[in-house]
């Protein structure tokens, strides 16, 4: 999460880590993203990040592949969320329209 939130700086990413229930420090996290994940992160938010195309409410961030695509983290789970509905009802349709076929060939067979 601090990887991909890294252009917000330490600042607002203790903040965001507040949102999610996780007391930290913005000095605890520019520490722990130093020492565990070698990344010096900046104080405030950097340039380069553009409003969510699809919420414009919050920030698409280039260093991420959600930012590439334009979405803030959010709205790309939710589109990754549909992509994976989508898939699980196309395989749904496509066993059953097998069933169906299955079917129409052992009656046929039945009926000779
Ligand atoms: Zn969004």
């Amino acid at each position: 999460m601090v990887r991909q939130h890294r252009e917000d700086g330490y600042l607002m990413i203790s903040e965001l880590m507040r949102g999610r229930g996780l007391d930290r420090s913005p000095e605890a996290v520019k520490v722990h993203a130093r020492k565990h994940m070698g990344l010096k992160l900046p104080k405030y938010p950097t340039g380069g990040l553009k409003p969510c195309i699809q919420c414009g409410r919050f920030a698409a961030r280039p260093s991420t592949q959600a930012g590439r695509a334009g979405f803030c983290p959010s709205c790309w789970d939710k589109r990754k969320t549909e992509a994976y509905a989508e898939g699980t009802e196309e395989l749904r349709a496509k066993r059953a329209y097998d069933n169906e076929r299955k079917l129409r060939k052992t009656i046929k067979r039945k009926l000779r």
